[in-house]
């Protein structure tokens, strides 16, 4: 594989006060698409792309992503959780949007190459890791609608700190109730760009009723719960564990898959079935809702303290971080850094 490594390294951030998502590496991988194949990926470094303004992605938005991450565990190996996942999963958002797939293996060993490549880019303290950004965009220069001839796919990598700025602090979610980001036989369920844009207006006005994020009903009915914009949903009520099924409208995510594993490994009950706003409020109402949390590679397990639903405010428990979801963090995050003992085969070493 060709590397051609950076004259100018970057100065590094700050790896106490990283955020998420703002420092980008030295190197990024690239490869295209043309006359009905992919090219060989390469890695270079990390640079703008120059692009014309009739291309097609600026305007019809043929374009996926995926986002995962690489850790440094403390006797110094590389690990990512669950890779070929993520690229497994890119491939089915590439089959709905009508774009060329990817050889898994492939590109699997290309990103493993490149986290290596800036593997001083990985940091190590605590709820920190490498956040690695697949994303693949239509490039043919054209005005008008139709399934493209070129695409390039790229991988970035940036060191990230927590997800959400107040840590591992419960947060606070709004039902949104007219606006929806998805329906059965729409793309809610592939990571599709468009899909982040017909979201964002729920985000506003989660943050202006001092929300962190939206929690999107149904399309059909917006009777029944689906997720946050860029997490599964999970419900404690009694002693069941219960998230909306996989119905074509939600995101299969890799997070949500790992903690229904565990959670039935573990003994506890763990329901995937289509879950009511009102078989919520009536949980709330008789004491059962236990526990609310979400889950998703960037934040990991989010625990959800508070919900609002139609002007009305509604307190999770005590408003702390649940029992389970402190056990399902410590458990995923322990597997993910090594600290624990991963029965489940979803840790790849690359440092060999
Ligand atoms: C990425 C994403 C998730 C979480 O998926 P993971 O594989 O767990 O990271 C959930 N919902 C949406 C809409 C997403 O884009």
């Amino acid at each position: 594989m060709k590397i051609t490594l950076t004259e100018n390294k970057k100065k590094k951030p700050d790896f106490a006060k990283l955020g998420f998502g703002k420092y980008m590496s030295d190197h990024m991988l690239v490869m295209d698409y043309a006359d009905g194949k992919w090219g060989e990926p390469e890695i270079v470094p990390y640079d703008t792309f120059k692009i014309d303004p009739a291309t097609q992605i600026l305007h019809y938005g043929q374009g996926l992503f995926e986002g995962l991450k690489a850790y440094k565990t403390a006797d110094g190996k590389i690990t990512l959780f669950r890779p070929r996942d993520n690229i497994l999963r890119m491939n089915k958002g590439a089959d709905r949007l009508c774009m060329p797939k990817l050889d898994v293996d492939k590109i699997l060993s290309a990103l493993y190459e490149l986290v290596k490549t800036d593997a001083d880019w990985i940091p190590t303290t605590e709820g920190t890791s490498l956040y690695i950004r697949p994303a693949m965009f239509c490039t043919d220069v054209f005005l008008g609608v139709k399934v493209g001839a070129t695409y390039r796919f790229f991988i970035a990598v940036c060191p990230v700190g927590a997800y959400y700025a107040n840590g591992l602090k419960p947060t606070k979610i709004f039902i949104e109730d007219f606006y929806v980001r998805s329906s059965i036989g729409g793309t809610g369920d592939i990571k599709c760009l468009g899909n982040y844009a017909a979201s964002l207006i729920g985000q506003e006005k989660a943050h202006n009723l001092g929300c962190d994020q939206a929690l999107w009903l149904d399309a059909a009915d917006k009777k029944y719960i689906e997720e946050v914009g860029s997490m599964n949903i999970f419900f404690v009520i009694g002693d069941t564990v219960v998230t909306p099924a996989l119905s074509g409208s939600i995101l299969p995510g890799i997070t949500r898959n790992s903690a229904l594993q565990i959670l039935r490994k573990d003994g506890y009950k763990a329901e995937e079935r289509k879950i009511s706003v009102d078989e919520l409020l009536e949980a709330h109402r008789s004491g059962t809702l236990k526990e609310i949390f979400g889950t998703g590679t960037a934040a990991v397990i989010s625990p959800v303290g508070e919900f609002i639903y139609k002007d009305k405010s509604y307190t999770v428990g005590d408003g702390s971080m649940g029992k389970i979801t402190e056990y399902l963090y410590d458990k995923l995050t322990g597997i993910q850094t090594g600290k624990l003992k991963d029965e489940y085969n979803w840790v790849v070493n690359i440092s060999k």
